[in-house]
């Protein structure tokens, strides 16, 4: 239908909660649309409603890299019923205009969710893959979570959007994963070892 402005860091709607859908209206069905058409504009992987300033639970996913492969995925009331794992990889977000940091993400993600008949389905997905980590990056979105928060280094973090001219890390929306961050390293030193 349109494509629509986009929320930058700094705005305060973006760390707010969204709203859960009580009726899966012309209105959410437009929203929907919008973010499609957003989206595929700035050659995204995936956009939340509160992105374009409705702070609403509906986020879609397309990890397809081109037409072929299109596998668009709309995410209404979505809610993670099991995570699992660590990686690390650099992401960014439409909302942080050429800013990418590294972040922790879970390995393992399901999750259920409405689609936009208002069907239920549930997805898994196993393998730390693009899926799997935009997911959980959009899921945050409807907490007000930014992908910043789950930064592995805050020093570089703060580098990185200092340079694109946004503002620093807050200290305060930083997430404790420890957990996570051992189990990285965990990972990376399994991998360095030399095989004998
Ligand atoms: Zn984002």
């Amino acid at each position: 239908m349109s494509i629509r402005k986009i929320v930058k860091y700094g705005s305060k709607s973006l760390r707010e909660k969204s709203k859960e859908v009580h009726k899966i209206s012309k209105k959410i069905q437009i929203l929907v649309e919008d973010l499609y058409d957003t989206m595929y504009s700035l050659n995204g992987v995936g956009l939340a409603a509160p992105q374009i300033g409705e702070n609403l639970r509906v986020f879609v996913i397309d990890t397809g890299v081109d037409q072929k492969s299109m596998n668009p995925i709309t995410f209404i009331n979505p809610k993670i019923l099991k995570t699992e794992g660590a990686i690390n990889s650099y992401e960014g977000c439409l909302s942080f205009p050429d800013a990418y940091t590294n972040v922790r993400r879970h390995k393992y993600v399901k999750v259920k969710a409405l689609d936009i008949k208002g069907r239920p389905f549930i997805i898994e997905v196993n393998d730390g893959s693009l899926l799997a980590r935009a997911i959980q990056h959009e899921f945050d979105h409807l907490e007000g979570i930014l992908f910043i928060d789950h930064s592995r280094n805050r020093f570089e973090a703060d580098k990185i959007l200092t340079e694109k001219g946004l503002n620093p890390i807050d200290a305060n929306y930083l997430l404790d994963e420890k957990e996570m961050e051992e189990e990285i390293q965990n990972t990376v030193q399994n991998e360095e070892k030399p095989v004998d």
